[in-house]
């Protein structure tokens, strides 16, 4: 399989801060995938160095089958960025805007014309074409940001963050508009912190920690490798709940002896969970209240991620 990014021991540095400490990245074509990490992680560096915005150290990089450093004009031919790239002239139209990147493209004023109302139409921005970006929402500024990266398909398209700062509803939009691009054979690379976002979009996610991946997979393999499923068990009264501490002494419960909870790892599987009722009824320990609790990206997060990186910068 040809990748469409291909990153192996890449490193970089600002002075003698090592920001990038041997990163490997395969993206394969027509799919989505997230780059997680805190702030300052590396993400922004990463995907900088891709787009050929900036040089690396040492190892490689190719997309599209180009290498990054070697033939930078043929990956910018490759590439679209989105997000905090975003080229949207507020002072200009829907319309406008769009003409005029198919004109900067090379598209011929027929061609131009033609590619604009096609956009317009896909990307829902058909009533608010000949309004001033100025005057559009979130999500329809969003939604044109998009349709102007699509002008000419590009192989890959960085998108950072789309749905920052939109209500559920535009957010849901945007996220369609990406699913349907990866659908028909971009691949997307999306940087974000927003974990939902990645768990929606991604099929596959990598974790940058401290300028190394620390994880990979697709959001249901991390979350299994992460955590598996929590039995949490609640209690109404200090003395049953420390008889069920006792109780489950054997096992590694997590407990908060403030709210009164017990969590038990488990497989969800209906016979360990009648054997862990069995335990505490023996010891007159059953609780009030039993609840699953299913690993989140959140929980992927948190356990791979060192709090602290904000503090480094
Ligand atoms: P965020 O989510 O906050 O955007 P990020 O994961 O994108 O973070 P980067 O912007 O890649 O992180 O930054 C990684 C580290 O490199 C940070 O410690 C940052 O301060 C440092 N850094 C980035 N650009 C430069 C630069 N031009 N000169 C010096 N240090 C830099």
């Amino acid at each position: 399989m040809t990748y469409t990014v291909e990153v192996a021991d890449l490193t970089k540095s600002y002075g003698s801060t090592e920001v990038l400490r041997g990163v490997d990245l395969a993206i394969a074509p027509g799919t989505v995938h997230g780059l997680l990490g805190a702030n300052g992680a590396g993400k922004t560096t990463l995907v900088r160095i891709l787009a050929t915005l900036i040089g690396y150290d040492g190892g490689t990089a190719r997309v599209a089958g180009h290498d990054v450093s070697r033939e930078p004009h043929s990956v910018r031919g490759a590439i679209s960025l989105t997000g905090q790239y975003a080229a949207v002239d507020e002072r200009l139209t829907a319309r406008e805007n769009l003409t005029m990147v198919a004109r900067l493209r090379r598209l011929s004023r027929i061609e131009s014309a033609a590619r604009t109302d096609e956009l317009l139409a896909r990307f829902d921005l058909g009533t608010i074409a000949d309004r001033r970006a100025t005057t559009f929402s979130g999500g329809q500024r969003r939604r044109l940001d998009l349709a102007m990266s699509m002008v000419v398909p590009p192989t890959l398209l960085f998108l950072d963050e789309p749905t920052t700062g939109l209500d559920p509803r535009s957010r849901d939009q945007v996220w369609a508009t990406v699913r349907e691009l990866a659908d028909t054979g971009v691949t997307v690379l999306l940087t974000t912190q927003y974990l939902e976002e990645a768990d929606q979009l991604a099929d596959r996610i990598s974790v940058l920690d401290g300028g190394q991946i620390v994880a990979a997979g697709t959001p249901e393999e991390l979350k299994t490798q992460v955590a598996g499923e929590v039995v949490r068990l609640s209690y109404g009264d200090g003395a049953r709940y420390e008889a069920a501490r006792a109780a489950l002494r054997t096992t590694e419960v997590t407990a908060d002896p403030v709210l009164l909870t017990l969590d038990v790892p488990s497989n969800g599987t209906p016979d360990s969970l009648r054997v862990l009722l069995d335990t505490l009824a023996a010891a007159d320990a059953l609780p009030h209240r039993v609840g699953m609790h299913a690993p989140s990206l959140d929980d992927v997060f948190l356990t791979l991620t060192a709090p602290t990186l904000e503090a480094h910068r």
